[in-house]
């Protein structure tokens, strides 16, 4: 028999001539959908801190494998196999919120807008930025959570059920300091004001910013969780943020806060060319124009 490089270079030519043999389409298209399902993975957990777990994951593994498979290491060999699958399983325990955040979006399927008819939400934002605007004069602390397709009851009910028209005046005399219902997060769905005094989830990673206290994490923790837009306006600086998608937008001012939340909750007017132009051009200046956190 004859063996050597050669015939190990012979026979991985003719191993990879008929792998080239047995591409179709169907091999395309298998190819094509695990890259999709690699790409929303990694597209999902971008700048998130599940991105450093997933490096120190991939090197663990890559270090397990090669260590085993170029010593003769049997007892190293033997953890290795125990250990791959366990970290398989340890993934989606990991990458929890993650996967759940995947799952959500997945199942809005284009339910991305609220439900709330145009005339509506620009009014919502009218007089949520009107009131964030007063709010941050007076020094006044206040969280508000802006619905969207994600069903916020959980946090609800948590707090004092409310169900009014959402007004200026209402948002002021809610977070007027050391009344009643200051305390907490106001949830507006519909334009009704919901709730008021909910306790909202802490953001889960650590916030290395002084000035982020209990308010502004648990705006971020709501938007982690949901798709929801949490706007905050600090009790210490009376700067005005708002928190989306996990990330939060700093220091606004009353133009900036309205560009943000237009842009965050595009009304469905009729597609005409001038409308698309003027949708592009105010995402890209609420995008280079704001600094995200
Ligand atoms: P500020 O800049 O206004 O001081 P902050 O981010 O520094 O905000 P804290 O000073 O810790 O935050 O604000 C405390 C207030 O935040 C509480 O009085 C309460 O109203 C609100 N708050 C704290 N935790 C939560 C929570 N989990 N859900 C909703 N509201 C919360
Ligand atoms: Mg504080």
């Amino acid at each position: 028999m004859v063996s050597g490089p050669g015939c190990r270079e012979r026979n991985g030519l003719s191993e990879l001539t008929l792998y080239f043999q047995r591409f179709d389409w169907s091999s395309a298209l298998d190819i094509l959908l695990v890259a999709l399902v690699f790409y929303w993975l990694l597209r999902l957990i971008r700048g998130t801190q599940a991105i450093q777990l997933l490096r120190g994951a991939v090197i663990l593994a890559l270090v397990m494998i090669l260590a085993a498979s170029l010593f003769p290491l049997r007892a190293f060999r033997w953890l290795v196999d125990r250990a791959l699958p366990a970290l398989l399983v340890a993934i989606p325990v990991i990458f929890q919120p993650e996967l759940r955040r995947a799952l959500e979006r997945l199942g809005r399927t284009g339910a991305y807008l609220t439900t709330t008819r145009e005339s509506s939400i620009d009014e919502i934002i009218e007089v949520t930025c009107k009131a964030c605007v007063r709010l941050s004069e007076r020094r006044h602390g206040a969280l508000i959570v802006l619905e969207r397709s994600t069903g916020l009851e959980e946090h609800i009910e948590t707090g004092i059920q409310l169900n009014s028209r959402l007004s200026e005046e209402l948002l002021l005399t809610i977070f007027f300091p050391n009344t009643a219902l200051h305390d907490g997060a106001v949830v507006i769905r519909s334009g009704h004001l919901v709730a008021a005094a909910c306790v909202l989830p802490l953001a889960s990673g650590t916030v290395t910013d002084r000035q982020m206290g209990l308010r502004h994490r648990a705006a971020i923790g709501v938007t982690e969780e949901t798709d929801a837009v949490a706007v905050v306006v600090s009790e210490e600086t009376g700067a005005i943020s708002v928190a989306h998608n996990g990330r939060m937008i700093r220091r606004l001012d009353d133009k900036r806060l309205r560009k943000t939340l237009q842009a965050l909750f595009p009304a469905p007017r009729p597609r005409s060319l001038s409308n698309v132009v003027q949708n592009v051009r105010d995402r890209v200046e609420s995008a280079f124009g704001n600094q995200e956190q």
